[in-house]
């Protein structure tokens, strides 16, 4: 049994920042015995960012909960630890650790990574690094877990297919258990072949993608040919995971609380998985398909076990659009029933621009917590939301924002997306107008002056399995230049530019974010290259470094024929492989392709949500055997007598 290394650890930390987020032993966590070795599977769960952005992700402490609750069966976590920490580490020969027993990583059978963002592959790197794990898969020995990744940036491994024995996709819940049993039996068999065939167990078991097991060409002008199964047995596509009955898994049961600050500060339940919306520009509701909702008895019981578990005051009801939940009403107003005259708070984290959602959020502010509202149009002009395929009109906006002002909210937050394909700058400049027409209608209804409005933006980033995967980028200074007429453009009238913030950052993350996002096996070498002349903590302003990212593309694809530009910003035609086109999300891609001309056709029409219209044949149903599950149930929640 491997020895904890905290006794080691623990001379150095009042040497570092925030060493509390190294101890481990927060409420709900759990330490299991290690087990005998033939029969037990241990599982390291690595978050790779900061605890404090890592502890609250749902989906490592979900899989942390299943895995520990299953026999013979293990799971602790692991962070990326800060430069401070690191340099300590690596100067007292300290490897990555677990905090939850402070096992050292490389001890574990299984190291798997949830990437919800590109920008921490190069913080798995560190922590490989640092754990004795050799980066590259094919360097590994019998002594070293196998790694897989996750998330939602699973659905294009390829940038960092070099350092991962494998990658699965979709949801984890059922698949984190098949890939136990498999390495349970294996071992329990002696471990014949050793990790190639543990790896060859797992690829031909349908559902895990192998790097290894396929062999990717490229062409003279540097262009990708298909990737090839080279093992007997390995599927041609490996498909998503999808758990189809979410009331059967009511997770996390017992949510962890943090020790240290951390960016989400309360209890959240995933009141249903998977969008139809059909935005665009958007991977996760595109990955995600069909929607399946929690019905609203699990959803009350839920809320109330995790409250009391944990003793936090705050609920969030997740979901990429969560209003759009056909029993959302119901639940508002009976959850806010409930908790009348307690400290617990509600909140709907992500809304869509939607008038009801003001009757929602009146419910959830009944004990007089008024969190600020915010509405995602993500395109600045009518035709820009037209071409990304959310019709938001202005008229909408306008009516929902006024209905906030007029229920006594003071401060509205605007978020939209610049360098969507076919955009111009007028198309951008639009955003100062509305934002302008908010105020002014925020001051008439509500008749006050201290109204505000926060207008937040980010870059564009083409992602993998959308109808944009095929788009250009827009070059960082465009949108710098762009962002910098809209900001000119706010600030130009004295009436409202007071009232009006305004929040960008500059486009080069975005593009480093899209080099990582739509790379294929080469841009592993940059990944790598970025990481010994220091890169860590992509995702942190503060740490990233965009001239270190060029630097390593210039030296890591030298000779190949392709260039940063060639990932990013060069549009992709219809016949070229991609590099994820071996990775089934389900949706059809002559579908996705149809999906992307009606973009660019002004005269095409708006595709609507198949939960209220017929099914328009994205593919994901029939591919994956799974359907659309929605309410209503008819449920009322009935209060509790503890309250
Ligand atoms: S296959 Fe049809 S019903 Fe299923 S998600 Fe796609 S469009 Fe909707």
């Amino acid at each position: 049994m491997p020895e904890s290394l905290f006794a080691r650890l623990e001379p150095h930390l009042p040497r570092v920042q925030k060493p509390i987020q190294y101890v481990g032993g927060e409420l709900n966590s759990v330490t299991k015995e290690w087990g005998p070795d033939e029969s037990t599977v241990r599982w390291a769960l690595m978050y790779p960012d900061a605890y404090e952005v890592g502890l609250p992700n749902q989906g490592v402490q979900i899989l942390y909960e299943i895995l520990n609750e299953a026999e013979d069966t293990l799971a602790e976590r692991t962070y990326a630890v800060w430069p401070d920490l690191e340099a300590i580490m690596r100067a007292e020969g300290i490897p990555q650790f677990t905090v939850d027993s402070h096992r050292p990583v490389r001890a574990f059978d299984v190291l798997g990574l949830s990437f919800s963002t590109e920008l921490g592959y190069t913080n798995m790197l560190t922590a490989l690094d640092l754990a004795g794990i050799p980066l590259h898969a094919v360097d590994r020995g019998e002594d070293d877990p196998i790694v897989i990744a996750g998330g939602h940036s699973a659905f294009n491994p390829e940038p960092i297919a070099d350092f991962l024995d494998a990658a699965v996709l979709g949801d984890g819940e059922e698949v984190v258990l098949a890939i136990s049993a498999v390495v349970r039996e294996w071992k329990g068999e002696g471990r014949p072949g050793g990790r190639v065939e543990l790896l060859r167990r797992l690829a031909v078991s349908g559902g895990v993608y192998v790097p290894r097991f396929y062999d990717v060409s490229y062409g003279n002008d540097g262009s990708l040919g298909a990737a090839v199964p080279n093992t007997p047995g390995v599927p041609a596509r490996v498909t998503k995971h999808t758990l189809m009955d979410l009331d059967s898994w009511p997770y996390p049961r017992n949510p962890l609380v943090p020790l240290a600050e951390t960016v989400h500060e309360r209890f959240s339940v995933e009141i249903f998985r998977g969008c139809t919306r059909g935005c665009r520009f958007c991977q996760a509701g595109m990955i995600t398909r069909p929607v399946r909702e929690r019905s609203i008895s699990t959803i009350g019981d839920m809320v109330e076990n995790g409250i009391r578990k944990s003793g936090f005051d705050e609920v969030g009801l997740l979901s990429l659009s969560s209003a759009d939940h056909t029993e959302i009403g119901d639940i508002a107003h009976g959850l806010a029933d409930r908790y009348d005259g307690t400290n617990v708070s509600l909140s709907l984290p992500s809304t869509r621009v939607d008038a009801f959602n003001i009757t929602l959020a009146n419910e959830f502010s009944r004990n007089g917590r008024r969190s600020g509202l915010t509405f995602a149009p993500e395109g600045g002009s009518e035709r820009m939301r037209k071409v990304i395929n959310k019709m938001v009109t202005e008229e909408d906006l306008i009516r929902t924002v006024a209905a906030a002002y007029s229920h006594g909210w003071r401060q509205v937050k605007l978020y939209f997306m610049c360098g969507l394909p076919t955009e111009t700058d007028a198309d951008v400049l639009e955003i100062a107008d509305l934002a302008k027409k908010v105020i002014a209608k925020g001051r008439e209804v509500s008749g006050h002056n201290d109204i505000r409005c926060t207008v937040s933006i980010g870059g564009f980033v083409p992602k993998p399995h959308t109808p944009f995967q095929w788009a250009a980028q827009l070059d960082h200074e465009t949108t710098d230049e762009r962002l910098r007429k809209l900001r000119e453009e706010v600030r130009s009238d004295k009436r409202y530019g007071r009232a009006i913030g305004f929040r960008y950052h500059d486009g080069k993350p975005g593009i480093v974010e899209g080099l990582l996002s739509r790379g294929d096996r080469r841009v592993g070498r940059v990944i790598e290259e970025v990481w010994r002349d220091g890169g860590r903590f992509d995702g942190w302003s503060e740490h990233f470094s965009y001239e270190r990212w060029m630097a390593a593309c210039e030296k890591a694809l030298a000779g190949t024929g392709v260039d940063v530009d060639w990932y990013t910003t060069r549009e992709r035609t219809y016949d070229e492989v991609l590099p994820w086109d071996h990775l089934d999300s389900g949706l059809d891609k002559d579908w996705l392709w149809e999906d992307w001309e009606d973009a660019l056709d002004p005269d095409s029409v708006e595709v609507e949500d198949c939960r209220w219209t017929p099914c328009y044949d994205c593919g994901v149903c029939p591919e994956m055997g799974t359907d659309i599950q929605i309410g209503p149930t008819g449920q009322k929640l009935l209060p509790l007598s503890v309250v």
